[in-house]
């Protein structure tokens, strides 16, 4: 590219892949090792155990070169086998890609509506169950954080709604988005299959996916007859019991992944989560002041990882987002699909912390009076405002 260099850090402030932190670019940048030897074994083994930590999991956890699309593919073909019935719910873009390639794989899908601003209604869920007494369906597949909307679903309540209708449907949830960021638990929750990947709270750059999986889903898996190789749990389960894997794995990638661990473990999962909600709050604070309306309808469904913004009617939203990477170097999301020009995202998960937000929620700012949308109020001052309050809280935790 002939474009002059750009001086200091770039802003990647869109809901993933997420800016690496040093650390973990210097993990990665180490030679290649041989994948058949002791020295990846030790590797292999350490990371599939750490990786438990954060699915909260007793159970496997699968990893593949892969992005997390690769990892949803995973799901679908280790359970289930050709025409049978799915339930998967409209929260957004990345439901509705999902739903797409379960359509294409020749399942059968039934896609409850949505209006991309709503959590997964677990009345709705139990519902549909509780009139499928063929128990056709076979698996309810939900995205726990819709990054396309910033809306996040109550996994433990649709759990419980499965169960108040005895229903044997297994449990599949897309955490790509939220999995190190935002609270969550495979096992309490009685997940069967959750599909994360690298690239957003993990830190990493895109390239693994993951499935975590439980009992129900592993006998499933004895009987499903989707067509399956390179994502077959079996060969992947097999080898990495003994520290392998059936093919050539991501090495320096896990290089990576066992760096990202140790960092989560040094700051701990639920200071990880407090600072996630402590960031995101602020931000909302920030659209609020601004005069600008939230994509995500209720509180209690509020994403501590994104937030998407509308913009007012007559706006293009990408536009703003051209003058906010032109002029102040940050890169935000885009709206997708029923979103696209009407909203943009700000990404705030993975390595980031309070002056970082404030940048960027600065550079919105600016950002949005160069492109003419004149904010009602300074949605800084309210962001500093709201992280000042939770600092005083944090220093007297301290004290
Ligand atoms: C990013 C994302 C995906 C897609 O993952 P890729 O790595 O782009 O294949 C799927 N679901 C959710 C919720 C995501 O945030």
């Amino acid at each position: 590219m002939s474009e002059t260099r750009r001086a200091g850090r770039h802003f990647l402030q869109i809901p993933g892949p997420t800016n690496v932190p040093d650390r973990i670019l210097r993990a990665i940048d180490r030679p290649t090792i041989d994948h058949r030897g002791p020295e990846f074994r030790r590797l292999a083994l350490a990371v599939l155990d750490g990786l438990k930590r954060v699915f909260k999991t007793r159970g496997p956890v699968i990893v593949y070169p892969s992005s997390g699309t690769g990892a949803w593919e995973a799901a679908l073909v280790n359970t289930l086998s050709p025409g049978d019935r799915v339930l998967m719910v409209e929260t957004g873009h990345f439901a509705t890609m999902w739903k797409e390639m379960a359509g294409r794989l020749g399942l059968e899908v039934e896609f409850v509506p949505g209006d991309w601003r709503s959590p997964v209604d677990p009345e709705r869920i139990e519902a549909v169950l509780g009139e499928d007494r063929a128990r056709r369906i076979k698996a309810v597949c939900i995205v726990h954080n819709e990054t396309s909307t910033g809306v996040r679903s109550d996994v433990a309540a649709v759990r419980r709604a499965i169960d108040r209708t005895g229903h044997p449907a297994l449990l599949v949830v897309d955490t790509i988005s939220s999995l190190a960021s935002m609270d969550y638990r495979h096992d309490e929750w009685g997940v069967d299959v959750t599909v994360g990947a690298s690239q957003k709270g993990l830190m990493l750059p895109p390239g693994l996916g993951f499935n975590a999986v439980s009992e129900k889903a592993l006998a499933a898996h004895r009987t499903a007859r989707m067509p399956r190789s390179y994502w077959d749990w079996s060969a992947m389960l097999e080898a990495n019991a003994r520290g392998f894997f059936p093919y050539t794995p991501a090495t320096n990638l896990l290089y990576g992944l066992a760096e990202a661990l140790a960092m989560l473990e040094e700051e701990g999962l639920e200071r990880v989560f407090a600072r996630h909600d402590r960031l995101a709050a602020a931000t909302r604070a920030a659209v609020r002041a601004w005069g600008l309306e939230i994509v995500a309808r209720r509180p209690e469904s509020y994403s501590s990882s994104l937030t998407g913004v509308f913009v007012p009617d007559g706006v293009d939203a990408d536009r703003v987002r051209a003058v906010i990477l032109e002029r102040f170097d940050v890169a935000l999301g885009a709206g997708l699909g029923k979103l696209a020009g009407r909203a943009f995202r700000i990404g705030h998960l993975g390595d980031l912390n309070e002056t970082w937000l404030l940048g960027t929620l600065a550079a919105v700012e600016a950002g949005l009076e160069a492109a003419g949308v004149q904010p009602a109020g300074s949605g800084l001052d309210a962001a500093k405002r709201a992280l000042s309050g939770a600092q005083t809280e944090a220093v007297a935790a301290a004290a």
